[in-house]
C-alpha cells in the first residue's frame, strides 16, 4: 500500500484530496496545525503539528521510520483577497518557513514524489480579453501580491530541491478553488464563499455589499476538479508547473448573479471599496488537458452544491446563537 502525506489535511483543498487518496487506495497521513473544521478527516493517521519548525517537517515525511511515497505539501497561510493584502508579512512569513522545511524534509529523507500547490497569483496582471498566458509567461515575473512571490519562490525551490537530491517535484498553478467545507467567514473566505455567505444572510429585498465595481474577471473551480488535477499533476511526466483552472471565466457580477439564482432570493447589490485584486484573468490549460483533465463542473453546477453547504452553516451559526441567548 502506498503511504502518502497531505500537508495541510485540516484546510479545504487537501480535507478533499486525503477523501480522494483513499479510494485510491492509500495510506494516508494528515498533517495540520488544526483539526478539519467541517467534519472528521478521511485519513487514517492525523498530525498535530507546526511545519515551520523544521523538526516537525522531517517528523511529518517520515512515516514507520521510512520517507513516504508521496508527499502533498498544501499547507500554506493562506486566505482571499482581503487576506492576503492585510497579511503580507505573516504570509511570507509563515508560507516561506512551511515550504522551505517541507522541501528540504522530503529532499533530504529520500521521498520519491513531491506536490507542491502553487497559485496563478504567481502571474501579472492582466486586461480584460487579452490573449491567454502559459505558464512559461510567468516570467519575467511581476505577480500582483507578496502571495504570489511567496509561491513562486515556493515553486523554484522545489524544482532545484528535485535536481540536486532526484526526487520527483510536481507543481500545480491552481485557480480560485471552491466548494463545500472551505472557509466561509472570518476574513480568510475568498470570493465564491463571501458570496454565498452574504447571500445566505441577506434577507430577501436588501442589500448585500461586494468588493470592488463587479467588472474582475476569474475563474473558479470546484474543488473535486481541482483535486483531479492534483492527482494528475502528481503521476504526470510534466516538468515544470501546470496551470489547474476551469476555462470559464466571468466577471465578480455574474458570480453574484449565478449565487442569486441558485438561492431564489432577491436583493441589490451594492459595489464598495475594497481589494480586488488583479483586473482580469486567462490562462492556457493545455498542459492539464494533455493529461485528459476536463472541469466536469460548470460554475453553476459547483455553486449549487456549495451555496446550500453554506446556507446550512449559517443557519447553523444563527441557532447556536439563539441557543446562547
Ligand atoms: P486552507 O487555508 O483551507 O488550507 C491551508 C491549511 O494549511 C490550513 O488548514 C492551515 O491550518 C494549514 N497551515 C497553516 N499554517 C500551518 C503551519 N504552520 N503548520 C501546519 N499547517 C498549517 O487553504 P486551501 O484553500 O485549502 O489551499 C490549499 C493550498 O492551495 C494552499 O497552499 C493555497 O495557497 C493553495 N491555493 C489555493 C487556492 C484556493 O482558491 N483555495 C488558490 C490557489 C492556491
Amino acid at each position: 500500500m502506498k503511504r502518502a502525506v497531505v500537508c495541510g489535511a485540516g484546510g479545504f483543498i487537501a480535507h478533499h484530496l486525503v477523501r480522494r487518496l483513499k479510494k485510491e487506495g492509500y495510506w494516508v497521513r494528515g498533517v495540520d496545525i488544526k483539526n478539519p473544521e467541517y467534519g472528521p478527516t478521511a485519513a487514517d493517521e492525523f498530525c498535530l503539528l507546526d511545519l515551520r519548525e523544521e523538526q516537525n517537517g522531517l517528523k511529518a515525511v517520515c512515516v514507520g521510520g521510512r520517507p513516504a511515497d508521496e508527499v502533498y505539501q498544501l499547507a500554506a497561510d493562506m486566505g482571499g483577497m482581503g487576506f492576503i493584502h492585510s497579511a503580507e508579512c505573516e504570509i511570507m512569513r509563515n508560507s516561506a518557513l512551511i515550504n522551505i522545511h517541507m522541501i528540504n524534509s522530503a529532499a533530504t529523507l529520500g521521498v520519491k514524489r513531491f506536490f507542491f500547490s502553487s497559485s496563478v497569483c504567481i502571474y501579472r496582471d492582466m486586461q480584460p480579453g487579452e490573449p491567454e498566458l502559459t505558464e512559461a509567461d510567468a516570467f519575467p515575473a511581476l505577480p500582483d501580491n507578496e502571495y504570489g512571490w511567496e509561491k513562486l519562490y515556493a515553486e523554484r525551490m522545489a524544482l532545484a530541491f528535485a535536481r540536486r537530491y532526484g526526487l520527483v517535484a510536481r507543481i500545480a498553478r491552481f485557480q480560485n478553488c471552491y466548494g463545500p467545507e472551505g472557509t466561509w467567514r472570518g476574513g480568510r473566505e475568498k470570493a465564491p464563499a463571501a458570496t454565498c455567505r452574504k447571500v445566505a444572510e441577506v434577507k430577501n429585498g436588501g442589500t448585500i455589499e461586494v468588493w470592488g465595481d463587479g467588472s474582475a474577471v476569474r475563474s473558479y473551480t470546484y474543488v473535486d476538479d481541482m483535486v483531479d488535477g492534483i492527482w494528475r499533476v502528481m503521476h504526470s511526466n510534466l516538468e515544470g508547473a501546470v496551470n489547474i483552472g476551469s476555462p470559464e471565466y466571468v466577471t465578480v457580477d455574474e458570480l453574484v448573479e449565478t449565487v442569486r439564482q441558485i438561492s431564489g432570493k432577491k436583493f441589490k447589490v451594492r459595489h464598495i471599496k475594497g481589494p480586488v485584486g488583479v483586473l482580469s484573468r486567462n490562462f492556457s490549460n493545455e498542459r492539464i488537458y494533455s493529461l485528459g483533465w476536463q472541469p466536469r463542473f460548470q460554475l453553476w453546477d459547483g455553486m449549487a452544491r456549495t451555496y446550500p453547504w453554506i446556507l446550512s452553516q449559517v443557519e447553523l451559526v444563527r441557532k447556536m446563537e439563539k441557543l446562547r441567548g
